[in-house]
């Protein structure tokens, strides 16, 4: 017989997976272990059984042979950023690919090559030694691994889609510990599954996307305003929504940044062009006088640097998200930054004022000239993200935090009800807390998901995250 998950010893990883590269960690490995379970997010630190540090497809499929056989629960970890907690695990494994971060640039082909666990530094550093650019996230050490997997949108996504309308292939293993390549020739259905539920689908070890010339320096950094501001701050969101030619991108923020905790509205300006154009275009912010202006010149690979600090790795973190459609009535949006400004004061030694509103105005065009039905990925509409991602250190606070987030989300959400019908569902799934149902997340495309998770992993083996089930065949005699 078998060992059960009860009885499994972890620890006998090491001698099972001897013959691979990866590095088995257990709690009883120090500093090593400490530091590989670390999360962006302070609550999603899970003391998981063991941790599989793979370097390569082969070790993937060398553990997976192992969860199979023993039946261990797993999951696995890209960049470590989502708040879901869906890339630790308290009694199980964690295929971890956070020592797989290579970057491999064709500059003729004009194609980057990631391996599974890269951040987006990686790949802007890499593909900007060539010229190259490609839609990435906008917080540098953002994972690509789940952040493609779900979609992705960048500065850039005005002009080139999301990150999964660049994918040009991934290399894969399955659950069953088949290393396959995914494109729109090659297996193209897995492809299409991959292109929005990708971590309900295998383990991802390459990337290829493809790469833009970009060899010009961008426009871009942030504007500080009084909250006073905000009025004329939506009437400037509901211009640039007619105005913009994909070229830019503007996010505006709620926030009370430190050390004084003020609260604030902050803009970040993106312009993919000169600084004069740039300042042109968003002439009416500077125009009310910012407390302070960050913005200029940089060369793009520096540009995805430019919100870390804002989001550092300390704290316990929730992203949440939601929708919303321009034009937007100012008073609206006042009310919601009063709800927003009233709790985070409620709050005592400014205990949750690091947290944040982002309405992300990042041009939508282009990324819906794909149709949802032509990726799992469904959230391609008339309308724009709007995510909190809150911050606190006090875990007596969890419960609170997500009931929050989810009532402010709801009341920003309402401008979005009256989206066209064909469009998306209004519910990016990287900003899904992890009650989210597949349904809100992939609309009409979660029955052809449940078919293709039949096919594809029929065990459900990759059940972390969102909650995709295999849809058994039914045979007809
Ligand atoms: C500070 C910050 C900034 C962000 N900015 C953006 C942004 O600009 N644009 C945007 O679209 N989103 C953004 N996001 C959301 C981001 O897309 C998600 O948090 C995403 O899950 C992060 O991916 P990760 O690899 O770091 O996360 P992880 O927590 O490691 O993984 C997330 C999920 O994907 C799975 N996964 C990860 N890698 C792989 C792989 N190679 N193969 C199979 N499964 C895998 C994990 O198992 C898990 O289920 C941001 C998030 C944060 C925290």
């Amino acid at each position: 017989m078998g060992s059960t998950v009860e009885s499994f010893d972890y620890t006998s990883l090491k001698e099972l997976l001897k013959d691979t590269k990866a590095e088995v960690l257990t709690p009883g490995d120090g500093q090593e272990y400490e530091d590989i379970i670390q999360r962006w997010s302070e609550s999603c630190v899970k003391r998981a059984s063991a941790v599989v540090a793979v370097k390569s497809a082969s070790d993937v499929s060398a553990a997976l042979e192992q969860v199979r056989k023993h039946k261990l629960p797993f999951t696995v970890r890209g960049g470590g950023h989502s708040t879901s907690g869906a890339a630790s695990i308290e009694d199980g494994l964690v295929i971890d690919l956070s020592k797989m971060r290579g970057v491999t640039v064709d500059p003729e082909a004009r194609t980057i090559t990631a391996e599974g666990g890269t951040i987006w530094e990686d790949v802007d550093v890499a593909a900007a030694k060539h010229g190259l650019a490609t839609v990435g996230g906008t917080v540098n050490h953002t994972g690509v691994g789940g952040l493609t997997l779900g979609g992705g949108y960048g500065y850039l996504t005005g002009q080139y889609g999301l990150t999964i309308d660049n994918l040009l292939s991934v290399e894969v293993v399955l659950a069953s510990g088949t290393v396959v390549t995914a494109s729109k020739t090659t297996n193209a259905d897995l492809f299409w599954a991959i292109r929005g539920a990708g971590q309900n689908f295998g383990v991802v070890t390459k990337f290829t996307f493809q790469g833009y010339e970009q060899s010009n320096p961008v426009f871009s950094g942030p504007l500080v305003f009084p909250p006073t501001a905000l009025p004329q701050i939506v009437q400037f969101m509901n211009k640039f929504h007619e105005t913009n030619d994909g070229r830019q991108t503007l996010v505006v923020a709620f926030s009370s940044p430190p050390p004084q905790n003020a609260p604030v509205i902050l803009t970040q300006l993106f312009h993919n062009g000169t600084e004069e154009e740039g300042r042109a275009i968003f002439g009416d912010l500077f125009a009310l006088a910012p407390l302070a202006d960050m913005s200029g010149t940089v060369p793009y690979q520096v540009v995805n640097s430019l919100l870390n600090a804002s989001a550092g790795s300390d704290g316990r973190k929730l992203f949440g998200g939601g929708a919303f459609k321009l034009p937007l009535d100012p008073s609206f949006v006042e009310g919601v930054y009063r709800e927003f400004q009233t709790f985070v004061e409620s709050k005592e030694n400014f205990a949750v004022a690091q947290s944040m509103m982002l309405w992300e105005v990042v041009p939508y065009k282009k990324v819906m000239e794909v149709r949802n039905e032509e990726t799992s990925f469904a959230n391609r509409g008339d309308y724009y993200n709007v995510a909190t991602m809150f911050k606190w250190f006090d875990p007596a606070l969890d419960t609170e935090m997500r009931t929050f987030s989810r009532s402010l989300l709801k009341k920003a959400s309402e401008t979005a009800a009256n989206r066209s019908k064909d469009g998306g569902v209004g519910q990016y799934g990287n900003y899904a807390s992890e009650e989210v149902a597949a349904n809100d997340i992939f609309g009409e495309n979660v029955r052809r998901l449940e078919d293709l998770k039949q096919k594809y992993d029929p065990d459900n083996l990759f059940s972390h995250g969102t909650k995709l089930t295999p849809r058994p065949l039914v045979v007809v005699n």
